[in-house]
């Protein structure tokens, strides 16, 4: 299957800059004064003439974030194949804030339910105030996120989209049109294609466009894991197929120096897998994943842990909604992102709602 194409085309008289319209220029002129990237350290104290109260870039924002989900990513995987053979992840930790011991939600190990944690900022159990997605097919019954919940659940794209600000979704299972029926509009261009290529150029040609959020899902590890089990060679070759997408991404989005200076990219993982499965929640190859930042308003080459006092490095533990300190999860991406564009939680949100995950030393 090639893919079906972009669901949803741009609305008519599309957007540009609506969200922070004055950043562009300011950024454009702030590389062009000190020939270095100015945001995320700091401001000139005085840029053409104008105090630096109206020009400075706080240290949090960022103009554009990029999320990338590598579907049923291993940390075992991570480690082994190492600097070698993952250049472009091993890269992106050196460049960013990252861990290789976050984790996923607390209740469930398969993807939709931990993708849609990403973007609601909710735990899963619906109960609890979860969003309610306990399945991981293509059902069509729930319809939306809404149903499963029994009522109005936000999102990363809703809170952008009622900011003015615009946002895509590239994913690589067909399953994630439950978000194009959940916020139908709130996501301005939806592109699903299986093959993860096809899918980043995708993406890679909608970087012209002035957005404000995107996700990227990207499902070779998991396919493979699924069909020659988790850690054996075809999983591997994924895994470093995977690491190449991203390099191509981050090759793209850097090759713009304004896109650059702007752009966060915040890339995790909804589980990762043990022999031909991942859907035990309680085992630790399961609910062990990476969750790393880099770009825009993130410090280079720290520990997520270090830098966050607030948070707990779990160890082994799978630790649950309940402790004081939390571990970093995957369903913190909502509200990262958000904080990172200077936009208010997740309505409803549980995870990071106080926005206290940090990218950069205190
Ligand atoms: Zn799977």
């Amino acid at each position: 299957m090639t893919g079906v194409g972009p669901v949803t085309p741009p609305p008519a008289g599309y957007r540009r800059g609506v969200l922070r319209p004055a950043l562009a220029s300011l950024l454009t002129s702030a590389v062009a004064v000190s020939g270095a990237v100015l945001v995320g350290t700091h401001a000139p104290a005085e840029v053409d003439g104008e105090p630096a109260s109206a020009r400075t870039v706080r240290a949090a924002d960022a103009e554009s974030v990029l999320a990338i989900s590598i579907d049923g990513m291993s940390v075992a995987a991570v480690r082994r194949l190492g600097r070698a053979q993952l250049p472009n992840l091993h890269r992106f930790m050196r460049a960013g804030a990252s861990t290789t011991n976050a984790r996923t939600e607390h209740e469930m190990t398969v993807t939709l339910p931990n993708h849609t944690g990403m973007v609601t900022g909710r735990r899963i159990d619906a109960a609890t105030g979860g969003h309610g997605v306990t399945w991981n097919d293509e059902r069509l019954v729930p319809a939306t996120v809404q149903a499963a919940a029994g009522h109005d659940v936000a999102s990363v794209f809703t809170v952008v989209d009622q900011a003015g600000g615009s946002t895509a979704l590239f994913a690589a299972k067909t399953k994630f049109t439950l978000w194009e029926r959940s916020w139908p509009d709130a996501i301005d261009q939806v592109v699903i294609d299986q093959d993860n290529g096809a899918l980043v150029d995708r993406l890679v040609a909608d970087l012209d466009e002035d957005r404000d959020f995107r996700f990227l899902h990207l499902s070779l590890p998991d396919n493979a894991g699924h069909a020659h089990g988790w850690m054996s060679r075809p999983y591997l070759r994924a895994v470093r197929q995977a690491d190449a997408l991203v390099g191509r991404v981050v090759g793209a989005v850097g090759s713009d120096p304004v896109r650059k200076a702007g752009t966060t990219i915040i890339l995790t993982s909804d589980h990762g897998g043990h022999g031909p499965r991942h859907d035990d929640a309680r085992l630790f190859d399961n609910y062990r994943i990476v969750f790393m930042a880099r770009g825009a308003a993130v410090d280079r080459g720290v520990d997520l842990y270090e830098i966050n006092p607030t948070h707990r490095d779990p160890g082994t533990r799978r630790t649950g909604y309940g402790a004081r300190r939390q571990p970093v999860r995957n369903g913190m991406v909502a509200n990262l992102a958000l904080d990172l564009l200077d936009l208010p939680a997740v309505p409803g949100s549980e995870l990071d709602a106080d926005m206290d995950l940090r990218l950069t030393a205190p």
